[in-house]
């Protein structure tokens, strides 16, 4: 299928490099501890910590989502920002890497924990390119249906710049990097960032190495996209393949194939209570994720149930 590209002007973006977007997905108010009610002590300043890939290629952690780095000879692509109270520190990251500008920004989806830095970046030079879903639902109130709660549309100066509708590849950076759609994964505009040449993956939130995925039922994810997702870059990797996923810690093609197996028996078993009758109270009863406990991160079994059993009676 052809790409197209849609140039989106944005007007004049401020920085505000202390400001919290507010939208917060549950993965970043789980590890979002520090109390609000007190200002945080220097020592508590937000930290990350880089992993070089070799190729030029890096992984950042900090909160929220994975951040992907490559350096090319000229510029840098940065994959998703975090909160914008980590742009400081993952700017600085980059700045220890490479004196080079950051000049393309990807958003895997519009989540807040991969998003939350945009208008940094944006303040910071960098051109921001996601899906187009992900422009729409930054631009829209958004529900969740696992969580009890709403997320307001993003600033206008933090929504993406340049949005695409399929595969789309930058030559730019000097580091091939094409861009996968994956439809109807943890969101309806999710991306896989595929860099060739330095046989590295980026997930995004299409991946939660060994733990229950959150996958955005309201905003068009489902569990049957996932599975797909997954396949999509287990197509594309091998056995020398670094897989970044969207949290949790670097992984192999064996860590996706765990998680895609994963998948496929909690399907399994919620799909069973479905053809059993089973309304959604009475299938989270049932306990069909019995002895999975040591997944629930910030996703519990029963919402995991109620995950998959929404994508499944769509
Ligand atoms: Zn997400």
């Amino acid at each position: 299928m052809q790409s197209s590209l849609k140039f989106i002007l944005i007007g004049t973006v401020a920085l505000t490099l202390s400001a919290c977007s507010g939208a917060q997905t549950p993965a970043a108010q789980a590890q979002d501890t520090k109390p609000s009610e007190k200002p945080a002590p220097a020592a508590d300043a937000p930290s990350v910590e880089t992993t070089d890939l070799g190729s030029g290629i890096y992984m950042i952690k900090g909160q929220g989502g994975n951040v992907g780095v490559a350096v090319g000879p000229d510029t840098v692509l940065v994959i998703d920002d975090q909160f914008a109270r980590m742009s400081t520190a993952i700017l600085g990251a980059i700045a220890d890497i490479t004196d080079k500008p950051v000049a393309y920004m990807i958003n895997t989806h519009y989540h807040g924990d991969h998003t939350g830095g945009n208008e940094n970046f944006a303040a910071a030079g960098a051109t921001i390119i996601a899906h187009d879903n992900v422009h729409k639902r930054m631009s829209e109130t958004q529900q969740s249906d696992l969580f009890d709660r709403e997320t307001p549309p993003a600033n206008p100066a933090a929504r993406p710049h340049i949005t695409f509708s399929d595969t789309t590849t930058f030559q730019t950076t000097g580091q091939k990097a094409k861009i996968h759609h994956v439809a109807g994964a943890h969101t309806d505009g999710d991306s896989i960032i595929h860099f060739e040449d330095a046989n590295v993956i980026h997930m995004g939130d299409n991946f939660f190495n060994g733990m229950f995925p959150y996958i955005d039922t309201a905003a068009g994810g489902s569990i049957n996209g996932m599975i797909a997702a997954h396949q999509t870059a287990l197509d594309l990797a091998d056995e020398a393949t670094q897989i970044i996923p969207g949290h949790g810690a670097m992984s192999t093609k064996a860590d996706l194939v765990a998680a895609q197996n994963l998948l496929k028996k909690i399907r399994a078993q919620v799909q069973a209570r479905i053809n059993a009758g089973n309304s959604l109270e009475e299938a989270i009863a049932a306990d069909p994720l019995k002895g999975m406990e040591s997944y629930a991160a910030f996703i519990d079994k029963d919402n995991m149930v109620k995950a998959a059993y929404l994508s499944l009676k769509k």
